[in-house]
């Protein structure tokens, strides 16, 4: 704790030069220091979340991020409008750019990371690598040199062996990288390398490594202040990734102990140290499966896995990042560092990893979290917001956290399934599917997990007895909206008969698959809140009953066999004569249906000789008793309502053979109140 009067300089106004969940985590922590925040957006993110959550926002450019969000002079001029005193760049956009860093030192804005030379310096392989050996931190085996020659790197190559990996010193974000299996391929890689470093980096300088088989990634995270403190916080595993790009991240890892930690730990510290790193920053590394390890690159940024360090460490990264960049000295020394939980994080995208994790948009008409204990999520989105192309489909950064990782595991699961989601396809059943893998319950992880466990790819696994529950979910839920919203039956009696036999239907599509439900309400023992059904398989097949209990979104559907099963079920609200969509969630699965419009109202689907309540109100009086035998358009009930008296009446000659009400209850409109059995 500080009590003296602070002799560093202060940040008052924070611009977060970034969008989505980043953005709002940081002014999160932001506003909790007192700090002001401004947002920065584009064209496109006038109405975004992060926009919303900022005290003032500037509008910095078109929808591109090229043209808004990956403008130095932009963000610079943003700072200058709005009075910001520094700057945070997130993760991604200007974050490892050292041009950002140095015009706000030009302009005397504080930038929230480490110098500009040492992003630099980091920001290159090649050179980040030599620095790495210069400070006693081993690095993978292979070729880091000036000569760039054909001759030279194939010369190399041969010393180092294959397979090899031909890296781009400039890459990042998993590209610009070439796996070479033989040496028959190398002279055609190097072309193929150097053109697309040069095309995608504007630079063509090339790295070769061996290539680590199964390797684990496991990088650390490093606090260093102005005073030359530095401390790392353990390390994250983030070997789960698709395409190089990491999707679920745990800490601690299962393969580092307390001794491969401190040795970790301590490359990490003497790394930063060697280049005068200030912020937080990570180290990362490859671990073989004989234990070794390599430094691999440096981050220079905060991580989109550093909430998972924050949730094993008890400490808020954006909160020293603040503090380190106001010139405070770090408020925790190593000593203090010990993993108090398990944390791990999932990155729930809009994509679809049935075809190859490509990106899904569109509106996110349906979007609710769960609130599960033990779990954070750090998203960017609400609901109706546009899930673009413009940027990364990332929605949510799911973190859990457990005192063991199987509890963690359990939660995380459980939140996972809890989300409800429609508009945009996600890899919300993907990362579910992994978490349920025995490998990955065994720690047995590497960064070719995916394609070992999913050789053929991904297929989401539609359980059919569930989809067919799903269906039924919202077929109810609808027969309960219709039965509340309609006030006036005259016709109800002419409009069933003639399809008394004949079950109704609804046909739903989930994909590629056609569903469809045979129904009829059981007259008995029904309210709008608690219906009874018969369902068929086919038309004509032996029904079964079922029960649906409806309260607002909630359906819960007693099968036969007596298990209840809880839905919640939500229509898009769109034109009448589009089809519509239905998002259907569960505990076990989601889907969303689509269906053709309807226009009819079901009163076939209401048993014959029902009296159906036209209106809310009151039973008034009530005329007949069960078992009585009645003649059509005798007045079984007197009803009221708003002072006004409604008769309701023997729809035909019979046998009164149900009575659901009363004298003095209260009854909603649609609701059925007797049933009248016709005499024979
Ligand atoms: P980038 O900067 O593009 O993220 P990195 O050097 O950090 O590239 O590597 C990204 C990922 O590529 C690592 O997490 C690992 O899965 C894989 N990788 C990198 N180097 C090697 C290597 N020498 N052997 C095996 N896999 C590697």
């Amino acid at each position: 704790m500080h009590n003296q009067p602070s002799a560093h300089k202060s940040i008052r106004r924070l611009l977060v030069a970034n969008r989505g969940e980043i953005a709002i985590r940081i002014m999160r922590t932001a506003h909790q220091m007192g700090i002001e925040t401004v947002a920065v957006y584009s064209s496109a993110d006038a109405n975004a979340a992060h926009v919303a959550y900022a005290d003032r926002a500037i509008h910095i450019g078109d929808a591109p991020s090229e043209a808004s969000y990956l403008l130095n002079k932009n963000i610079i001029w943003a700072a200058k409008q709005t009075g910001a005193d520094a700057i945070h760049p997130g993760y991604g956009f200007l974050s490892e750019n050292a041009g950002l860093a140095r015009a706000c030192t030009d302009t005397e804005i504080c930038f929230v990371g480490p110098p500009a030379r040492v992003i630099d310096e980091m920001g290159a392989k090649k050179v980040a690598k030599n620095i790495a050996q210069e400070a006693g931190v081993p690095v993978v085996p292979g070729y880091s040199g000036e000569a760039q020659d054909d001759a030279r790197l194939i010369e190399e190559a041969k010393k180092i062996g294959f397979p090899l990996l031909i890296k781009a010193s400039a890459g990042g974000g998993g590209r610009g990288m070439r796996l070479v299996q033989h040496e028959s391929e190398l002279q055609e890689a190097l072309t193929e390398a150097r053109s697309e470093s040069q095309r995608a980096f504007g630079n063509d300088t090339l790295l070769l490594e061996r290539y680590i088989e199964q390797p684990r990634h496991i990088e650390i995270q490093i606090l260093a202040d102005a005073h030359g403190n530095v401390i790392h916080l353990g390390e994250r595993e983030c070997s789960i990734q698709r395409r190089y790009q990491k999707i679920l991240e745990e800490s601690p890892s299962t393969a580092v102990d307390a001794d491969l930690r401190e040795r970790m730990g301590a490359d990490a510290v003497a790394l930063a140290k060697k280049v005068g790193y200030v912020n937080a920053g990570t180290v990362e590394f490859i671990l073989d499966q004989e234990g070794n390890y390599y430094f691999l690159e440096m981050n220079t940024r905060l991580q989109v896995e550093h909430p998972i360090t924050e949730e094993v460490y008890g400490v808020d990264l954006v909160r020293a990042q603040l503090q380190i960049a106001m010139g405070m000295p770090l408020e925790i020394t190593q000593a203090y560092v010990e993993p108090m939980a398990f944390a791990l994080e999932a990155r729930l995208y809009a994509e679809d990893p049935a075809n190859d994790f490509m990106p899904s948009n569109g509106t996110l008409w349906r979007w609710k979290l769960p609130e599960t204990e033990g779990v954070r999520i750090d998203s960017g989105v609400r609901e109706n917001d546009v899930v673009s192309t413009y940027y990364d489909p990332m929605l949510a950064k799911v973190i859990a956290r457990g005192p063991t990782r199987e509890e963690t595991r359990l939660r995380m699961l459980r939140a996972l399934r809890a989300f409800e989601i429609a508009g945009v396809q996600t890899n919300r059943d993907f990362l579910i599917d992994v978490l349920e893998q025995p490998a990955w319950i065994a720690g047995d992880t590497h960064t070719h997990f995916i394609s070992t466990h999913f050789p053929e790819g991904w297929a989401p696994k539609i359980n059919d007895a569930l989809a067919h529950q799903a269906a039924l979910a919202a077929t109810f839920y609808e027969v309960h909206e219709r039965l509340c919203r309609r006030t006036h039956l005259p016709q109800l009696v002419g409009g069933f008969r003639n399809n008394f036999y004949a079950p109704a239907e609804e046909t739903f599509t989930l994909r590629d698959q056609e569903l469809s439900v045979f129904y009829r309400i059981r007259g008995r023992h029904f309210t709008p809140q608690h219906l009874a059904f018969d369902v068929y398989d086919a038309p004509t097949a032996t029904p079964t009953p079922w029960k649906a209990r409806i309260e607002g979104h909630t359906v819960e559907l007693t099968s036969p066999d007596g298990l209840m099963h809880r839905w919640s079920v939500h229509l898009r609200s769109s034109a009448s004569d589009a089809a519509q969509e239905i998002s259907v969630h569960t505990q076990d699965a989601a889907f969303v249906l689509t269906r053709a419009p309807r226009f009819a109202l079901p009163v076939e689907t209401i048993e014959e000789g029902s009296c159906v309540s036209p209106m809310s109100g009151t039973v008034l009086r009530q005329l007949v008793q069960e078992g009585d035998t009645v003649t059509a358009g005798q007045t079984l009930l007197v009803l009221e309502a708003m002072k006004m008296e409604h008769r309701v009446t023997a729809p035909t000659d019979g046998i009164v053979t149900t009575l659901h009400v009363q004298e003095g209850e209260v009854v909603e409109s649609g609701i059925v109140l007797a049933v009248v059995e016709r005499a024979h």
